[in-house]
């Protein structure tokens, strides 16, 4: 057990948050004592007099205006036998995002998504590492060398990071839009209206012209293979749709959950051990209700309890720590909507999970933020259409998450994970090239947030467990 102390100047609630996240993701159970004795093996502050005290104990020197000189050289990191800087203040700065304090709202796009060009570790160089990681690699060293101590395995058997497979249910049929014209029409304000006959009327002349009435529905293909490498996913799907009241008619989806073509892909995804999520919708930040609500109708037609959420656009709405405090009330165990759009990378430099720490009543988030790497759209840009070089891009990603020891997901559309439609062929093609890669990296788990999650709790019960 790792005893830890905090010189009284600098104990906050939010240090010890930090202090107590490194601890568990190093693989160790942390315990806060108040009062100094010789027995304190952790101690956070600069007092001399209490360093005496504690002569054996791993010490962490407080560094005042930390962001000037943060540590992120992972290679330095690696070389490291001890922490001979401010490990605590650095890993607060990226976790609550503190370090894009002062950046100003054009630095966020319409959807209130951080630009990667506006981020620190774009400015900095190392948008493709996710430094914590190694702040938490070099704690497990420093306390199995000074401490003696066992650290826990991060991942269950001899995996050495996980990459977990996901799906943003968008449009998977293609016109969908067009179904029940008649009753959805009614439902809509004036504006709207129009805007869904001219959307209606642009539809039909496409079904007419292109076809391809299947061509997004790729959930059997999907989860064949898949399968056929032994992985399994989660599949986000939104239950309200752009004619629902309160919904967003421009970025909302058409398809509604209660449609009976449903009912067999549910069943398909609810057999074969895959999962399905939530998709909030795109204005489901505004209001709580809005949250339980999206999840009763998923679980109701689903047929299955849903555990975890992925906001529609990546969109937090303005006040992200809300919409994650919300996530928790609604009784959701995990999200993953903290990513970049326009760039794969880890949006708050970790590859591991968390409790994001709510600043207004200064406790951590119960429900589990799981970071996202890498989006079909951010991986394919126009720049790189080539095949090969696309897969080298990805391959280049997925070894810095090996290195890192880390845990994020992949998020491919499902009108994009399979090479079904002629004009999205590539997303298709390199969705599979991927998963062939990662069925010859052994050392990688590769599984759904379910799975995934499950293993979360279990480690987490055994280290609490701990004496
Ligand atoms: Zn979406």
């Amino acid at each position: 057990m790792i005893k830890y102390f905090i010189n009284k100047e600098i104990d906050s609630k939010v240090n010890q948050w930090t202090i107590e996240f490194l601890i568990f993701s190093a693989g160790f159970k942390a315990k806060k004592v108040n009062k100094l004795k010789p027995d304190v093996n952790f101690y956070y502050g600069n007092d001399i007099g209490e360093i005496e005290i504690v002569k054996k104990a791993l010490i962490i020197k407080y560094q005042k205006n930390i962001s000037e000189k943060l540590n992120i050289d992972n290679q330095n990191l690696l070389q490291k036998n001890e922490i001979d800087f401010d490990i605590i203040s650095s890993t607060k700065l990226f976790l609550t995002d503190e370090i894009h304090n002062n950046l100003a709202i054009s630095d966020f796009d319409i959807h209130n998504r951080l630009k990667f060009n506006s981020s620190y570790q774009n400015n900095n160089s190392f948008g493709s590492t996710p430094i914590v990681n190694y702040y938490v690699m070099l704690l497990t060293k420093c306390i199995e060398d000074k401490l003696k101590l066992k650290s826990y395995a991060l991942y269950p058997k001899k995996y050495k990071s996980v990459i977990i497979l996901s799906h943003d249910v968008d449009e998977p049929f293609r016109y969908a839009i067009l179904k029940d014209f008649n009753s959805r029409i009614s439902n809509l304000k004036s504006t709207n209206k129009i805007k869904y006959c001219w959307l209606s009327l642009r539809k039909k002349l496409r079904k007419i012209l292109l076809k391809g009435e299947e061509s997004y529905l790729n959930f059997e293909q999907i989860i064949k293979t898949e399968m056929k490498y032994g992985f399994n996913s989660t599949f986000f799907f939104s239950s309200k749709s752009k004619f629902d009241k309160k919904s967003n008619f421009v970025f909302d989806n058409s398809y509604d959950v209660s449609w009976s073509d449903f009912e067999n892909i549910f069943s398909l995804i609810n057999t074969k051990g895959f999962e399905v999520g939530l998709h909030s919708s795109y204005n489901s930040p505004d209001e709580l209700s809005n949250f339980i609500s999206e999840k009763n109708r998923l679980e109701k037609y689903a047929k299955r309890k849903i555990l975890g959420n992925r906001q529609h656009f990546w969109n937090l709405g303005p006040h992200s720590k809300n919409t994650l405090k919300m996530h928790q009330e609604a009784g959701l165990e995990y999200d993953s909507s903290l990513a970049f759009n326009d760039s794969p990378g880890y949006r708050n430099n970790v590859a591991l999970p968390y409790h994001p720490f709510n600043n207004q009543n200064k406790t951590s988030i119960k429900t589990l933020q799981i970071p996202n790497f890498i989006m079909d759209t951010n991986l394919i840009t126009n720049n790189t259409i080539n095949e090969k070089n696309i897969l080298e891009k990805a391959i280049h990603l997925i070894q810095e998450l090996e290195k890192s020891k880390g845990v994020a997901s992949l998020n491919w559309h499902v009108r994009m994970a399979y090479p079904n439609d002629p004009k999205l062929a590539i997303y298709g093609k390199t969705y599979i090239n991927i998963l062939k890669h990662l069925s010859s990296k052994k050392d990688i788990w590769v599984t759904s947030f379910e799975n995934y999650y499950k293993w979360y709790c279990e480690r987490r019960n055994s280290i609490e467990a701990l004496k």
